[in-house]
C-alpha cells in the first residue's frame, strides 16, 4: 500500500468508541461518509461510521485536491447528455457545495480557480465548446488565449474556472470527520464491515470505489475501480502555478503548493486496462511519464519525494449514483463520482444526509439508482 504526502501529516482521531445502539451505520470515511456523517449528527441523529482503513486513507486522502464545480464531463458534454435545464441543476449544486467547501475547511482550501488547458488545437476546440455553453448558460469563466510561460509552448489555450479552488484533500476530510466527532457522530478506524452485518436501521454506503465489496454485491457492475497514480516534487525554488491545472481531457493535473513542491498526476491512458483494478500500488511505466510530464512543467526533473496510487469508482455514465439501493429497503449508496469527487462527495454526502432526516431533495434524481435498473 503506498502513502500519499497528503496522508503524510500526522492525525490522530479523537472519537468515542461505543457499541451503543445507532440510528445510522455508514461505511468508508472518505469525503462522502464523514460529510454524511456531520449532516446527521447535527440533525440529532446517532451515528457511527466504520472504516476498515484511516480517516480519508481511500481516494479522499490520496487524490489531486482540485476541487472542481460540476460533474466528471465537460458542461457542454452534461447539457447533450442531460437537457439543459438538469446540467445547470447539477453545476449549481456544485458550486453551491463549493461555497460550504469553503466554510468547512479552513486552511486546507484556497480558493484560486483552475485552469483547463488545451494540449492541441482539436482540444482546443472542445475547450471553447464547453466556454460557450458555460457562458451561455450564466456560469463564470474567463478565456485565455496568451499563456504565460512554460504553458505557451507546452499547450494552445485556457479556459479559468474562477470559483474553483485546491485543496489539502486529507486535511480537508479529517476536519470534516473531527467536526462530525464534534456533534456526537462515532468514526470507528480498522472496523472493515459488509453491509448485510449492520445492525442501524439504515446503513449508508460511501465506499466509491470500492462499493462493491462493501457487501452489496449488486454495485459491483455499476461502480467499477479505477486507479489514478501521482507523485509529489521537493519544493521548488520559485512559483510556477498559482491554481490547479488540467490538461488533455483530465489525463494530466498538477498544482503547486504552499510550500513550493509540485503535486502532479495522471498519465492513466498510457495503460487503462492495468487501472481497472483495485490495487493501490504504482506502476514504473506511468511514474516515468509522469516525471516526463513534471520535467515539461518545470525544465528539470526535481527530486520525487511521495510516491503513490488510489481507487475512485467510475460509473458508465460518469455520473454518481446516489440513493437508495433498489430492492434493500434502508440501504443508501452515495460514490461513484468518476474521478471527481471532492465536491461532488460533499455535496452527495450530505444529500443522503438530508433525505434520511426527511427532506426530499430534488437534485437526488440526477443520480438515480434506478437509471441503471
Ligand atoms: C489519484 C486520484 C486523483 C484524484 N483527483 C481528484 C481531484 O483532483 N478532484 C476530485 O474532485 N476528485 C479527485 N479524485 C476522486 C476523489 O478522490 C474521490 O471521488 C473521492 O475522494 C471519493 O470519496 P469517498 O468518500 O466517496 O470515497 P473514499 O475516499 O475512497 O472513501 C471510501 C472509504 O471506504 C473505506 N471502505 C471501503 N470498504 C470498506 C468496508 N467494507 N468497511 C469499512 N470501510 C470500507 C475505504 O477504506 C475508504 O477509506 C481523485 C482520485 C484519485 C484516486
Amino acid at each position: 500500500m503506498t502513502t500519499s504526502y497528503w496522508l503524510a501529516e500526522p492525525f490522530v482521531l479523537r472519537t468515542s468508541r461505543t457499541s451503543n445502539p445507532v440510528d445510522v451505520e455508514i461505511v468508508g470515511a472518505g469525503v462522502t461518509g464523514c460529510s454524511c456523517a456531520l449532516m446527521l449528527a447535527e440533525g440529532g441523529l446517532r451515528v457511527r461510521v466504520h472504516e476498515a482503513g484511516r480517516v480519508a486513507s481511500g481516494a479522499s486522502g490520496r487524490n489531486g485536491g482540485f476541487a472542481l464545480r460540476g460533474g466528471a464531463m465537460p458542461y457542454d458534454a452534461a447539457r447533450a447528455q442531460l437537457g439543459r435545464d438538469r446540467a445547470r441543476t447539477l453545476w449549481q449544486l456544485t458550486e453551491t457545495a463549493l461555497t460550504r467547501v469553503r466554510s468547512l475547511a479552513g486552511d486546507a482550501f484556497r480558493r484560486v480557480g483552475s485552469l483547463r488547458l488545451a494540449a492541441d488545437d482539436t482540444e482546443g476546440e472542445r475547450l471553447a465548446r464547453e466556454f460557450d455553453a458555460l457562458r451561455e448558460d450564466g456560469f463564470d469563466a474567463a478565456w485565455v488565449d496568451k499563456l504565460p510561460t512554460p504553458l505557451d509552448r507546452l499547450f494552445r489555450c485556457a479556459v479559468v474556472h474562477p470559483g474553483d479552488g485546491a485543496l489539502d484533500p486529507a486535511r480537508w476530510v479529517r476536519g470534516i470527520a473531527e467536526q462530525a466527532c464534534a456533534a456526537g457522530a462515532e468514526i470507528a478506524e480498522a472496523s472493515r464491515v459488509g453491509a448485510t452485518e449492520l445492525q442501524g436501521p439504515i446503513v449508508v454506503l460511501a465506499a466509491d470505489g470500492l462499493l462493491g465489496a462493501a457487501g452489496c454485491p449488486e454495485l459491483g457492475p455499476l461502480v467499477w475501480p479505477v486507479r489514478g497514480q501521482m507523485l509529489a516534487t521537493e519544493p521548488l525554488g520559485e512559483r510556477l502555478y498559482e491554481r490547479p491545472h488540467y490538461a488533455r481531457d483530465g489525463f494530466d493535473y498538477w498544482q503547486q503548493l504552499p510550500d513550493g513542491r509540485l503535486v502532479a498526476g495522471g498519465k492513466r491512458d498510457l495503460d487503462v486496462e492495468t487501472e481497472f483494478t483495485v490495487d493501490d500500488a504504482t506502476t514504473p511505466p506511468i511514474q516515468e511519464k509522469l516525471e516526463e510530464l513534471v520535467t515539461q512543467l518545470v525544465g528539470r526533473l526535481p527530486r520525487i519525494t511521495h510516491r503513490w496510487a488510489g481507487i475512485w469508482g467510475e460509473t458508465a455514465d460518469r455520473l454518481p449514483i446516489v440513493g437508495e439501493v433498489p430492492g434493500r429497503a434502508g440501504v443508501w449508496v452515495a460514490g461513484g463520482y468518476s474521478g471527481h469527487g471532492n465536491v461532488l462527495g460533499l455535496a452527495c454526502g450530505e444529500l443522503v444526509a438530508r433525505a434520511i432526516l426527511g427532506e426530499r431533495p430534488a437534485e437526488l434524481a440526477l443520480f438515480d439508482p434506478r437509471r441503471f435498473a
